[in-house]
């Protein structure tokens, strides 16, 4: 077990949460509402970054965007530091693969603490590297804005994931040097990566298996309130190339969405892909758990989702 271990990762993501649990101390204080502000907008930008690019697109390619496109949501996804687009997507294929086995990077099956955080402090189980290989990457390996983030990947995040984030606050408003590092830049990564995690573990473990049952993703309610939509996870293992990954459309919780079809708009992004009704019909009567009707947000995920929000800015 000890020879697993990275101590570099362990190293790097106790101090991160260090220097987060500070962030928040800092927070706690009379900061610029500035800074606040821009927390939030930021911290939406990298989630961004992550569900409807490094997810929604790159991995599952449930829509066409241009070349501007393939920009901004690479762009995005650097402000955010989780691997490069490549690697993020090929173990998030490998993921959906292989699921609930040793192949799969996340294995829940490892428990929570493993599919959550763990994964990423430990060596790749042997079955993830050699099954790895048989994962078609030909569409991100033909594509220079995704190549060239591969080849620049550290330099990119560190500009915006930490440069960024850091000086806007002090050049633009005199935010204070400490309240910028710890607050507005580290502690912001850091809730960024657990909403990430978060779907790898709480949506693989707890909630309600409508549309397969045989399958550990699980529709969770409140994943999806803090990721941007991500939590429909048993619907989204089910129908992967949905562009929803959810059954619902115009759905609060479901924010990745609503910025994809803002793209689509604007004539940016094209081909979303969607599963027809009868099909999910089908298929929740056949394999589902009869467990839970998909239903559009209530005012109570709004104010779970603004009680968030104020806990966590
Ligand atoms: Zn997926
Ligand atoms: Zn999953």
């Amino acid at each position: 077990m000890l020879e697993n271990i990275v101590w570099r990762n362990v190293f790097i993501i106790s101090a991160l949460h260090a220097a987060s649990c500070y962030g928040i101390y800092l927070k706690s204080f009379d900061i610029h509402l500035y800074s606040r502000i821009f927390f939030l907008f930021y911290a939406h930008v990298s989630g961004w970054g992550v569900t409807a690019g490094r997810h929604r697109y790159f991995s599952h390619r449930s829509f066409k965007g241009n070349r501007a496109v393939d920009i901004l949501l690479m762009l995005m996804t650097c402000t955010a530091f989780e691997q490069s687009i490549f690697t993020w997507c090929r173990d998030h294929r490998l993921h959906h693969k292989h699921s609930e086995t040793n192949a799969d990077p996340y294995n829940s099956k490892r428990g929570f603490f493993f599919c959550h955080l763990g994964w990423v402090l430990l060596r790749k189980h042997p079955d993830v590297k050699e099954k790895g290989k048989s994962i078609d990457m030909s569409d991100l390996k033909a594509n220079p804005t995704v190549m060239f983030e591969y080849k620049y990947c550290l330099l990119l995040s560190f500009i915006f994931t930490i440069i960024v984030p850091l000086v806007v606050p002090m050049y633009f408003w005199n935010e204070r040097f400490l309240v910028a590092l710890f607050y507005g830049t580290i502690y912001r990564y850091a809730l960024v990566l657990h909403m990430t995690w978060s779907v790898n573990s709480f949506a693989h473990l707890y909630g309600m298996r409508t549309y397969d049952k045989s399958i550990k993703p699980a529709e969770n309610n409140l994943v999806s309130t803090i990721a941007f939509g991500e939590g429909f996870h048993n619907y989204h293992h089910t129908f992967p190339w949905d562009y929803k990954a959810a059954e619902l459309s115009g759905d609060f919780r479901n924010m990745t969405t609503y910025l994809i079809d803002l793209l689509a708009a604007v004539g940016m992004v094209t081909e979303r892909k969607t599963v027809s009704q009868n099909l999910i019909e089908k298929r929740k009567e056949r394999t589902g758990d009869s467990t839970w009707k998909a239903t559009t947000s209530s005012i109570k995920d709004i104010f779970i989702y603004l009680t968030y929000i104020y806990i966590v800015s």
